[in-house]
């Protein structure tokens, strides 16, 4: 099969171009509960630059991708929850253990034995791969396979996140940064809490158009001053001031949910009295759970949620890895395998 591979950590894309490289290599065996997938579509992800320039580290070499869907083209003799060619989506998670504390409460995204696809596990810059049954999901109908891939990250960690904020209909959330993530969750905020007022934070203009249009009740650049508290808030910035500003914007018991894997500058001081006493919580959001992707892939095909997207073909995976760090993809970018 043809495979897209990163060998070796790079400094930058832009200054080293190509990172990732064709190759030729056999299907991957699958063990007894294991399914042999054959990928049609695989998102790109700002991840997968996180792991060619180092601020993540993957196992090398690695075939890159996590948000995959494709046919199933073989089984394991104990998978049994699939048949042959049936359609399934895999995810950032590849597996956890099992049975640790937090793996029986559910949180599988806590657990000290978490795989993510694409970089502890291979993923799917490439024909064909391999997961546990247990770990793939039935991909709505009414999706193609290049609209259902990026709901498989961007849009179920925005969904994790948005059930961590504890929003309730009639309350009002704030929403800080306006990208792939924060304008699905804005759709699924009007879907299931229509009487929630929205507030959306961002420097981009056509963000800000974007999500007048998506039905933001106010929309403003950090720093602006709201016409009114939110009770919860999601911040989906890189940067750590936005931290301390949706803290402030809270309402007293309100939380502060940060959808985040590392900020690129430092939350400032917090000034206690004013924004944490009161009850206001902050909290981060981690990695993803099957129970996350399986639900909310239900919900984008019930209200719908179809991402636009922009394709490339496998061999183009270094070139749309490029225009995606320089914020030059219309939508959310995927690589096309076949139909
Ligand atoms: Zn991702
Ligand atoms: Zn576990």
């Amino acid at each position: 099969m043809k495979a897209m591979i990163l060998e070796k950590i790079i400094s930058s894309i832009e200054e080293e171009p190509g990172p990732l490289h064709m190759v030729e290599l056999p299907v991957p065996d699958f063990g007894p509960k294991q399914i042999l997938v054959k990928i049609s579509a695989c998102g790109i992800c700002h991840t997968e630059l996180d792991e060619i320039e180092g601020r993540i580290l993957p196992k090398l070499p690695v075939i890159p991708g996590h948000q995959i869907v494709g046919k199933v083209a073989d089984r394991g003799k104990d998978a049994k929850n699939f048949n042959i060619g049936d359609r399934v989506g895999i995810g950032w998670i590849y597996s956890s253990c099992g049975k640790c504390f937090q793996c029986r409460r559910g949180n599988e995204n806590l657990c000290e034995e978490f795989q993510s696809t694409g970089c502890d596990a291979d993923g799917g810059y490439a024909e064909y791969t391999v997961v546990s049954e247990d770990f793939a999901y039935p991909i709505p109908e009414r999706l193609t396979a290049s609209q259902a891939a990026p709901l498989l990250c961007a849009g179920a960690v925005g969904y994790r996140a948005l059930k961590l904020s504890g929003i309730g209909d009639g309350q009002t959330i704030g929403i800080y940064g306006f990208g792939a993530s924060a304008h699905i969750v804005i759709q699924v905020v009007k879907y299931k809490f229509p009487d929630c007022r929205v507030f959306v934070f961002t420097r981009s203009k056509e963000h800000r158009d974007l999500a007048k249009k998506l039905g933001a009740d106010w929309v403003g650049v950090p720093g602006d001053i709201p016409p009114g508290k939110h009770n919860c808030a999601i911040d989906f910035t890189p940067v750590g001031i936005t931290v301390r500003e949706a803290l402030r914007n809270s309402e007293k018991g309100g939380r502060v949910v940060v959808n985040v894997i590392r900020k690129a500058t430092p939350v400032p001081e917090l000034d206690y009295t004013r924004d944490l006493w009161h009850e206001k919580e902050l909290k981060s959001v981690a990695n993803i759970t099957r129970k996350d992707i399986e639900e909310f892939l239900s919900l984008a095909a019930d209200i719908p949620i179809v991402p636009e997207v922009q394709e490339f073909k496998l061999e183009q995976a270094n070139e749309a890895l490029l225009l995606l760090k320089q914020g030059k993809i219309k939508g959310a970018g995927v690589l096309k395998m076949q139909d």
